[in-house]
C-alpha cells in the first residue's frame, strides 16, 4: 500500500533540504527521501558531504565542514515537520497525477514532486581516491583552491573545465602541473593558448595519474606516460580532478526532458520540467555554477514554484 505526500522531494543536498525547509514552513509536510548513506554518489547531504572546510556559504565567517552545513540544513528543514527517509529512488512512474515512486521495498505517492538529485564529479576510480577527498584530493577549485597558497599542485584533464580551474587555480599556487591523457586539449581554442601561455602551468601531455601517495593527506602522486607506460614522481600536495561531471538522471531516463548530457531542462528562469507537478532545482539541472549557494537559491525557487502551483490546484 503506497503512502501518499502533498510534497515529495528526491535528494538531500543544499537544494533539497533549502525546498524542504521552504515547503515546510508552508505548511506542505514535505517528505523527503535523502539517499544512500553508503553511497558515494546518493549519499544524503550530497557533494557536500565529501568536502572538509566550506568558506564561501555567506553567514559563516570562520568556515564550516560540508557535513556539519549540511547537517544544520536537514535539523532545520525537521524543526518546521520535514520528514525523511533514508533510501534511494530506484524508479518513478510520472505519467499520471498522483504520480508515483519506488524505493527498493516500498512505493509512495505525491501530489508534486522536487527532483535535487543532484550530480557527481567524474573521478579517476584510484584505491585510495575517496579517502583522500578533502585531504589533497578535490573536485572544485572555486571551493578548495584558496586552501593551496603557494604550494605545487596538479589539475588532471584537458576540457574547458581543466583548464579554466588551472587557470584559476595559479591565483593561489605556486606552480600548477596540468595532466593530460592524450597530446591535445580538448579545451576551447581560446582557453589552450591562455593555458599554454600561462608561465604557472606546466603541461604533461600523454600522462595519467595512476598512483596517490600520502595517508593522511595527499604528498605526490605517480604520473604513467600513455606511450610507454613508463612512470614518474609528481610532487604535489594538491590534486585537482575536472574530467567531467554527470547528473543523477539515470532513473528520468525517457520520462523528464533533459539534454543529451543528463543534465534535466527546467523553462527559463524557474524550475518547472516539462512535466507539471514535478520541479528540479540543483545540481541536477545546471551544469554552469554548481555551488552550494546557487543549488540552494533554486531550492528556494522550486519551493515556491510548487507550493503557488498546488494553490492553483485547490
Ligand atoms: P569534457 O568532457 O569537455 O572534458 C573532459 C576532459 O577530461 C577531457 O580532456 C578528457 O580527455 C579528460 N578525461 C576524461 N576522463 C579522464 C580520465 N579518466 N583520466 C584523465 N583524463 C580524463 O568536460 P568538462 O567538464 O571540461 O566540460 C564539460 C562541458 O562544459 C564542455 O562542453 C565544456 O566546453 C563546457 N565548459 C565550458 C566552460 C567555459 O566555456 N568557460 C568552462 C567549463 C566547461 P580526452 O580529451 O582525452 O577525452
Amino acid at each position: 500500500m503506497a503512502t501518499h505526500h502533498h510534497v515529495l522531494i528526491i535528494g538531500s543536498g543544499p537544494a533539497g533540504l533549502t525546498a524542504a525547509i521552504y515547503t515546510a514552513r508552508a505548511n506542505l509536510s514535505p517528505f523527503i527521501i535523502e539517499g544512500e548513506p553508503s553511497s558515494t554518489t546518493d549519499q544524503p547531504g550530497g557533494q557536500l558531504m565529501l568536502t572538509t572546510e566550506v568558506e564561501n556559504f555567506p553567514g559563516f565567517p570562520d568556515g564550516i565542514m560540508g557535513p556539519e552545513l549540511m547537517g544544520r540544513f536537514r535539523e532545520q528543514a525537521a524543526r518546521f515537520g520535514a520528514t525523511f527517509l533514508t533510501d534511494k529512488v530506484t524508479r518513478v512512474d510520472f505519467s499520471a497525477r498522483p504520480f508515483r515512486v519506488w524505493t527498493r521495498d516500498q512505493e509512495f505517492t505525491a501530489d508534486s514532486i522536487i527532483v535535487s538529485t543532484g550530480a557527481q564529479s567524474l573521478m579517476l576510480g584510484l584505491p585510495n581516491e575517496t579517502a583522500l577527498v578533502g585531504h589533497g584530493v578535490s573536485t572544485c577549485a572555486t571551493c578548495d583552491g584558496f586552501f593551496f597558497r603557494g604550494h605545487e599542485i596538479a589539475v588532471v584533464g584537458g576540457g574547458d573545465s581543466a583548464v579554466e580551474e588551472a587557470m584559476f587555480l595559479t591565483k593561489f599556487a605556486s606552480k600548477v602541473h596540468l595532466i593530460v591523457r592524450r597530446d591535445t586539449l580538448r579545451a576551447s581554442r581560446i582557453m589552450q593558448d591562455r593555458a599554454i601561455a600561462n608561465e604557472k602551468i606546466q603541461i604533461h601531455w600523454n600522462s595519467r595519474v595512476s598512483e596517490l601517495q600520502g595517508e593522511q593527506s595527499l604528498s605526490g602522486v605517480t604520473l604513467t606516460d600513455t606511450n610507454d607506460n613508463s612512470t614518474r614522481p609528481l610532487a604535489v600536495t594538491g590534486l585537482f580532478i575536472a574530467i567531467g561531471h554527470k547528473p543523477n538522471t539515470a532513473i528520468f531516463q525517457s520520462v523528464l526532458n533533459m539534454e543529451d548530457t543528463g543534465y534535466l531542462l527546467t523553462r527559463d528562469g524557474s524550475t518547472y520540467t516539462d512535466i507539471e507537478g514535478i520541479f528540479a532545482c540543483g545540481d541536477v539541472q545546471d551544469h554552469t555554477y554548481r555551488q552550494a549557494i546557487t543549488a540552494a537559491g533554486s531550492g528556494c525557487m522550486a519551493a515556491l514554484d510548487c507550493e503557488r502551483w498546488l494553490e492553483h490546484q485547490h
